[in-house]
């Protein structure tokens, strides 16, 4: 039996696959967020939650291949390549590979030596260049990310700490397409973390189960550590912040359909095409300065 205590509830096997295909079914219709005609790019890292939402998806009917960045971590990166690469293998799904150091010339941990600051910003924001690139030349209609209720709910407790209004009107689990951005979507953020490890186990799914070794002072981290406290003395609080946030807060903050509607003026960056609003792009920058370490 699994345990879901927010809900109250105790599953055996099937209503437990049943349980999460169902809270998935229930976000992308309630954020309308894709569409079974519809092609979709899973962001898949090798970890449990990219799997499984690659899993649900197709279960549920969704035509859906994956792209795997890979980041350049040693052995972390070799190993998270394998787990993709056996889950598509296994299941007959398309897998995209995309190398940093291949195709751009540096890898995260050279990209955080040149710059100086967290290897996780600098992974983010290669990440979601390289996902909404592919998306886009490869035509597909929605880029689908496998953040769950755990990640969403600390990312939100974050932007409230420092109440970065910016950051809050853009957290949304559907974010629109726009000239040179592809549309984005969460359909975990109604699972938890815990749901999503004993989904993988249960559905016989081998993933990454190390640690990044990168991801030592993550923020995030400390956060989720302090949701965990509340919700093991309060279960259900960690959805009832979420959720209360995307029904009573969001609008208050930015258009419902999580669009920031900052009116900055984007252009095309000369050196890859991306829209930005400064001259060249945050990711060719990040490029630049990244090359000649991860060289040396
Ligand atoms: Fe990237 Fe940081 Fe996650 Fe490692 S912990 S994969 S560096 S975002």
């Amino acid at each position: 039996m699994i345990d879901v205590r927010r809900h109250n509830a105790n599953f055996c096997r099937p209503h437990f696959v049943a349980h999460c295909e169902e809270q998935v079914r229930r976000a992308i219709k309630h954020f309308d967020m894709m569409r079974p005609d519809q092609q979709v790019l899973v962001a898949v890292s090798g970890g449990k939650d990219s799997l499984a939402l690659w899993d649900l998806l197709t279960r549920l009917g969704y035509s859906a291949d994956g792209l795997y960045v890979g980041l350049g971590i040693d052995e972390y990166s070799d190993e998270s390549a394998r787990h993709a690469r056996e889950y598509a293998a296994s299941r007959d799904l398309t897998l995209h590979v995309v190398d940093l150091a291949t195709e751009h010339g540096f890898t995260v941990p050279g990209a955080a030596a040149a710059t100086r600051r967290s290897p996780c910003g600098a992974c983010g924001l290669s990440k979601r260049h390289v996902f909404n690139q592919f998306a886009l030349d490869g035509g597909y209609d929605v880029v689908a990310t496998g953040h769950n209720l755990d990640d969403e709910a600390a990312v939100l407790l974050g932007n409230v700490l420092h109440w970065d209004l910016d950051y809050l009107a853009r957290q949304h689990p559907a974010l629109p397409a726009a000239p040179g951005f592809a549309r984005k979507v969460k359909p975990l953020y109604r699972l938890g973390e815990r749901e999503m490890a004993a989904y993988c186990v249960l559905e016989r799914i081998d993933y990454q189960v190390d640690e990044c070794p990168m991801a030592a002072g993550n923020r995030h981290l400390g956060y989720k550590e302090t949701l965990n406290g509340l919700e093991a003395r309060s279960p259900g609080s960690k959805a009832a912040f979420l959720f209360g946030f995307l029904e009573r807060a969001h609008e208050r903050i930015g258009p419902a359909d999580g669009v920031a509607g900052d009116g900055v003026e984007l252009h095309p960056c000369p050196s890859c095409g991306a829209p930005t609003p400064g001259e060249v792009c945050a990711f060719c920058r990040l490029r630049e300065r990244a090359i000649p370490v991860t060289a040396s």
